[in-house]
């Protein structure tokens, strides 16, 4: 049988930074069950270079997207990736959102964002003449990536590096043995494999859970079960991509950071994501959502008309938090306490993952670095 030192399930942005990151001198496989990388959660997101305002204090989340963001932009000059140094308006529409926004930009500085500045009404009329709103708060190190470029650039590092992408195989069995892991995948024939590995990387975004379950771990108990909280998009016609300058965020609710404004890489500007739970995943988009979409929008963007709207795309947030419930940070664990050792979970990989990616790879690969001492 096959052996390898490390499995890595999953070829999003995570799943693929974390094979650039930590293939040096060891066998690493990279494991897809579609035909490509990038095809779920990755590729349906804002592509925003967060800067790490909103997470709760020491968390992986504000941990992982401050540093994220040095990285990204590190890697977008030193490697062409297309982005944008675009800035952020946090803005608030009310006396009661200005409080809300002092005590998030008071959060921002403590997290260690230390370029926030606090805007007046006539200030931000200054950036962005044809908004209406009270106050904002300004983030100049919030940018966009063309993810996929980003993708692309970790995937080349990782074969390079001697990666063995393995496309088209769905992970389907995972037994523990006495030394490492027994990995059974099921390719597009339908053909069934299986190899051993001494570690294993769970980065399967939104079966992560599932593919914990599969090695033994019960996920209601550790916590791990997955929610899944899906975000529309509304694109907004060309003519009026022009009135805004940067990304416009309202003020944030517990569950989403709201209903923001985006302009992409060519200049378009499309509004989303909204946030509601379901149960499957269906990347359809309600048109019905339009008109909240624009009433959200509309207090905010004065020059919008509802038919400028039309439906653009959605993507699914892996949450570890059901409905209600407080929000969670990312896990990354070593299970070793749990009888499983060198098995690695990332669970609840949702926003900011994107920015955190080739932070996340780094911190993975001290966790295989210490761990490869007893496998
Ligand atoms: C609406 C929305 C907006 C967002 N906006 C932003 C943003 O602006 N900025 C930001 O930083 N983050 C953002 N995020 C979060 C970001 O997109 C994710 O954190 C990131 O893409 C997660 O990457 P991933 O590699 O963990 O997961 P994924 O991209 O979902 O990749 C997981 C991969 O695992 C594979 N897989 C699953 N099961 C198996 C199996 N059994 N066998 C083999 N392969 C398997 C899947 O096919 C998939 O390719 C947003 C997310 C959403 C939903």
């Amino acid at each position: 049988m096959e052996t390898v030192d490390i499995a890595i399930i999953g070829a999003g942005v995570v799943g693929l930074a974390i094979a650039a990151e930590i293939s040096d001198g060891r066998d690493v496989v990279l494991i897809e069950r579609h035909n490509s990388f990038g095809q779920e959660t990755s590729s349906r997101n804002s592509e925003v270079i967060h800067a790490g305002i909103y997470y709760e204090k020491d968390s992986l989340k504000a941990q992982l997207c401050i540093e994220g963001n040095r990285l990204l932009y590190q890697i977008c000059e030193t490697h062409q990736i297309p982005y944008q140094r675009i800035g952020k308006l946090i803005v608030a529409l009310n006396e009661g959102e200005i409080n809300l926004l002092e005590l998030l930009f008071a959060k921002g500085r403590d997290n260690g964002v230390h370029d926030l500045k606090l805007l007046s009404e006539i200030e931000l009329k200054k950036m962005e003449p044809n908004i209406q709103a009270k106050a904002a708060i300004w983030s100049p190190s919030t940018g966009i990536i063309d993810t996929h470029s980003l993708m692309k650039h970790f995937e080349s590092q990782a074969k390079e590096k001697g990666v063995l992408l393995a496309y088209g195989c769905e992970v389907t069995s995972i037994e523990k043995k006495t030394s490492g892991y027994e990995v059974g995948v099921v390719d597009t024939d339908g053909e069934k494999l299986s190899f051993r590995s001494q570690v294993v990387i769970n980065s399967a975004g939104l079966s992560a859970d599932k593919i914990a379950g599969l090695a033994g771990i019960n996920v209601d108990t550790a916590g791990y079960r997955l929610h899944y909280a899906k975000g529309e998009y509304f694109k907004v016609c060309s003519e009026k991509s022009r009135f805004i300058r940067h990304l416009i965020y309202p003020t944030p609710t517990p569950i989403s950071l709201g209903i923001h404004t985006l302009l992409d890489l060519s200049g378009r500007m499309k509004l989303g994501p909204n946030a509601f739970y379901v149960d499957e995943i269906d990347y359809g988009v309600e048109e019905a959502h339009r008109k909240d979409f624009f009433a959200s929008a509309k207090s905010i963007l004065p020059f919008l008309e509802e038919d400028d709207l039309s439906p653009d795309m959605a993507g699914i947030r892996p949450k570890l938090q059901a409905k209600e419930e407080p929000v969670r940070d990312f896990v990354i664990k070593e299970e070793s306490g749990s009888g499983l050792p060198g098995f690695i979970n990332l669970i609840g990989i949702e926003s900011p993952g994107l920015t955190a990616s080739p932070a996340i790879a780094k911190y993975v690969k001290m966790v295989v670095d210490e761990i490869s001492v007893y496998v």
